[in-house]
C-alpha cells in the first residue's frame, strides 16, 4: 500500500494506471469469491458469520475507511462496488443452488440446507433467502423425497473471464439471470456481469485464449459425448466424487468418525 501511495505521490499520471488496475482486481478477486461466500454460509458445520456480514465488516467498513484514506490521492472507490453491495444478498444462495443442480459434474457434493440451517439463513438474510431462495430448495426437497434428486442434465454457460457459470442476476432483478455479449474478431463471447464484460473488452487477446470446461467439452475434447466419459477423463469417481452428500462414501466416513468421537468422549 505504501508502494502504491508513493507513485500515486510521485505522478499524477499513475492515478488513472492505479485506478484501471483496482477496477480489475477488484471485479476478478470478488467473483472468485463467491465460492467463498457458498462454502461460508453452506459448507462450514460451525458457522461463524454469514458472507452478508463478512462483507459489510470487511469490504464496506473496512474497505470503506482505506478508499477514504486513498481518496485523497484522486482514487475512488473500485468500480461496480454498488454492484457488489446489492449481491451480498444473493451471492452465496445462488452460488450453492448452480452447484446442487450441476453435482454429477463437480468433484464434491451438495445437499439441501436443514431446517436448522434455512432458520438461520431466515435470520441473516431477511431480504432474499425466505422469498426467494427457500421455496426452490422445498421445491428441490419434494422432488428428492420422491426419488428424483435433481441434476441439470445440460451444462452451464461460463463467463469468459471469471469462468463461472453465468448464474448471477441483474442487479435490480433477483429472478433475471444477467449475461453480456461481446463481439471480437467475428466470434461472440459472454460474460457473466458488466465488470467481466469490462475487464474483457480491455483485454481481448488474453480472454478469447481462456480453457473453457464446458465449451471443451461441447467440442470434443475431455474424453467424449456422454458423463461418464468426461468424469473418466477428469478421473472423477461417479458416485463416490460427486452427486448428492446424502448417501455417499463421506457421508458415511464423516458418521463413523463423529460416532468415534462420542465414544472417546465417553470413555
Ligand atoms: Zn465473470
Amino acid at each position: 500500500l505504501e508502494i502504491i501511495k508513493f507513485m500515486l505521490e510521485q505522478d499524477e499520471a499513475n492515478v488513472p494506471i492505479v485506478q484501471k488496475w483496482i477496477d480489475k482486481w477488484f471485479w476478478r478477486g470478488y467473483r472468485l469469491l463467491s465460492i467463498v461466500a457458498m462454502m461460508m454460509d453452506y459448507m462450514l458445520p460451525k458457522k461463524i458469520m454469514s458472507w452478508k456480514e463478512a462483507w459489510e465488516m470487511y469490504f464496506e467498513e473496512g474497505g470503506g475507511a482505506l478508499f477514504k484514506d486513498l481518496s485523497r490521492y484522486g482514487i475512488r472507490l473500485p468500480k461496480y462496488h454498488e454492484v457488489a453491495i446489492a449481491e451480498k444478498d444473493h451471492y452465496s444462495h445462488q452460488a450453492w443452488s448452480a452447484f446442487y443442480q450441476y453435482s454429477h459434474a463437480a468433484a464434491f457434493h451438495t445437499w439441501l440446507p436443514s431446517e436448522a440451517e434455512s432458520a438461520w439463513f431466515a435470520e441473516k438474510y431477511p431480504e432474499s433467502f425466505n422469498r426467494l431462495y427457500k421455496p426452490r430448495y422445498d421445491h428441490w426437497a419434494k422432488e428428492a423425497a420422491e426419488g428424483k434428486r435433481f441434476y441439470n442434465n445440460g451444462l452451464p454457460q461460463l463467463c469468459q473471464v471469471c469462468q463461472i457459470p453465468t448464474f448471477f442476476t441483474e442487479p435490480g432483478d433477483p429472478t433475471k439471470i444477467m449475461t453480456r455479449t461481446v463481439e471480437h474478431g467475428g466470434s461472440k463471447y459472454h460474460c457473466c456481469s458488466d465488470g467481466c464484460r469490462d475487464i474483457f473488452v480491455g483485454e481481448p487477446e488474453k480472454y478469447v485464449q481462456a480453457w473453457l470446461r464446458v465449451y471443451q467439452i461441447f467440442q470434443g475434447n475431455c474424453g467424449g459425448a456422454t458423463v461418464p466419459e468426461v468424469l473418466d477423463w477428469y478421473h472423477l469417481n461417479n458416485s463416490a466424487d460427486n452427486l448428492d452428500y446424502v448417501g455417499s462414501p463421506d457421508e458415511a466416513m464423516w458418521r463413523d468418525w463423529q460416532e468415534q468421537r462420542s465414544k472417546t468422549a465417553a470413555e
